[in-house]
């Protein structure tokens, strides 16, 4: 007999929100495991003690982490689809009749609170990774992302310089000329993004966006010119968790963020007792301040260094006396050393030089002195870390680091961009832009933290019997996650110790 279905509306209905959101949802288990409360007491010196009551900062943070969660990049969509969707009412602690905060108090909340009840709460979700043991510390992998600015390409303006009138007028009659050189082919004037555009690395310097003076235009051969800000991040290799997140300009090279990048992931293991001892990252952190800082830090690094880093002690023709610290020249004179310079790029180099007696009879002056008529060699300060470096990755574990860096924070990378949130900041200026990152990697770690067992694992559970809150899967979940992880990881720790970080990574990372 066919059925038809009659609607009838009630009056009164009885209606419980928890009723209706399954054991196993993710928000219900985030609610279960995320304690906020702590907010409370860094955010109180933001308000006063009179007038309208503000958003409960819980909720604000609450609905920034759905938004990245949900790869939501507008404001308004968030608070949008959470009144749509009855797991994030019940996660943020609303009812279905209740009237959400406005979309514009989240912006400017975001902008009222400061960078650190942001910091704040990344490490309490990183400690509780590190207490649920999805972190080891030992080994960190670095890389950085270009996440695209809030401004467009058509905002920007030339820079004016106000200081030296003389050069400020120069460089407007340059303009004019430019100006009308182009109206002549009756072109649009404003630059647009090009792929493999030629690189003209002065880009910054001559050109800004009053919309947001922060971003900047990132010059890298074969990505589209853009303006951008530059994610660094840093991921344990263990389980994938995210130890450190900042967003840098555009155009400052990864190598001199690197030191500082380092010090806050050596800061935040160190606040749970975990000391570093190797760091994973790619040609372009390689520098001599990073490799100081490694050096310092006793911490194990493996960056390649770049191409034309000299990577042998000794020098074509002139061979080098470790022991007094001077270079031999074909002829047997000594280039000892002169003095420190500082280079433009901060770095120290050590100078050595012959004298001019040494060589003004000798046979190969004219090819070999320079014009002031003697050698000079300059050597970084770190050409000991160079080399070091160098020998280490031609080892067995400085390949496998470099696959390993690649198959870690890659694929980390790419889902932040991806599927949280970051493939542009919907905020003006760095600061924004750095609390933006700092949420979504907050998001990132507590998707780990909520799904932080194996996928072959929680298939195996999903087969159990027992259905709703009281079932026997919810039971049996936390007795077999204790039991099962410690047994699977002896097994492959017993095949190969490399194996054993290897799979753990990728088991963890399915997981998300
Ligand atoms: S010119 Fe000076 S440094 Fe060069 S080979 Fe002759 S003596 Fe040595």
């Amino acid at each position: 007999m066919q059925g038809k279905k009659d609607y009838q509306e009630k009056l009164f209905i009885r209606f419980q929100l928890s009723d209706y959101i399954p054991a196993d949802n993710f928000y219900r288990r985030l609610k279960g495991i995320l304690d906020l409360n702590f907010v409370y007491d860094g955010t109180a010196k933001y308000y006063g003690t009179e007038g309208q009551k503000s958003i409960d900062p819980v909720v604000f943070f609450k609905l920034m982490l759905v938004g990245y969660l949900e790869n939501l990049n507008s404001d308004r969509r968030i608070v949008a689809t959470s009144r749509m969707r009855m797991d994030i009412l019940y996660f943020i602690g609303y009812d279905l009749d209740e009237e959400l905060p406005w979309h514009s108090t989240l912006s400017r909340t975001r902008q009222l609170y400061g960078e650190e009840e942001f910091t704040a709460i990344f490490k309490q979700v990183l400690k509780k990774c590190i207490d649920k043991g999805l972190v080891t510390g030992k080994r960190q992998a670095i890389d950085s992302v270009f996440v695209k600015a809030n401004a467009a390409m058509s905002s920007l303006v030339e820079r004016e310089i106000m200081d030296d009138v003389a050069t400020y007028g120069k460089q407007l009659d340059d303009h004019n000329d430019e100006t009308a050189a182009q109206d002549t082919t009756a072109e649009n004037t404003t630059p647009k993004p090009r792929k493999n555009a030629k690189i003209d690395k002065k880009a910054n310097s001559k050109r800004y966006s009053p919309s947001d003076p922060d971003a900047r235009l990132s010059v890298k051969a074969g990505k589209t010119t853009r303006l951008n800000y530059s994610a660094h991040v840093s991921v344990d290799t263990q389980n994938h968790v995210i130890t450190h997140i900042q967003a840098c300009h555009a155009d400052k090279g990864d190598a001199p963020s690197l030191p500082e990048i380092l010090a806050h992931v050596v800061s935040n293991l160190k606040d749970n007792g975990i000391g570093i001892e190797e760091v994973l990252a790619d040609t372009g952190y390689s520098g001599e301040a990073a490799l100081l800082f490694l050096a310092d830090n006793n911490i194990k690094g493996y960056i390649p260094n770049k191409a034309g880093c000299r990577s042998r002690e000794s020098r074509e023709g002139f061979n080098y006396d470790k022991q007094h610290d001077r270079y031999i020249c074909p002829e047997g004179k000594y280039l000892t050393f002169h003095n420190f310079k500082k280079a433009a790029n901060a770095n120290t180099h050590k100078i050595y030089r012959t004298s001019v007696k040494d060589c003004r009879d000798c046979p190969f002056k004219d090819t070999c002195v320079n014009l002031q008529g003697f050698k000079v060699f300059k050597d970084s300060v770190a050409k000991d870390l160079y080399i070091a470096m160098h020998e280490r990755m031609q080892t067995g574990p400085g390949k496998r680091a470099r696959k390993l860096r690649q198959s870690t924070v890659e694929p980390v990378l790419g889902t932040l961009v991806n599927f949280t949130g970051m493939g542009q900041v919907n905020t003006k200026g760095i600061g924004l832009a750095n609390k933006c990152m700092i949420m979504a990697a907050v998001a990132y770690n507590l998707k780990k933290l909520v799904n932080g067992i194996p996928t072959k694992l929680r298939k195996r559970i999903r087969k159990l019997p027992g259905n709703g809150s009281d079932g026997l899967k919810n039971t049996l979940l936390p007795w077999i996650t204790k039991i099962e992880t410690p047994i699977r990881s002896f097994k492959i720790r017993r095949k190969s110790k490399w194996l054993n970080n290897h799979l753990l990574c990728k088991l963890n990372y399915s997981a998300i």
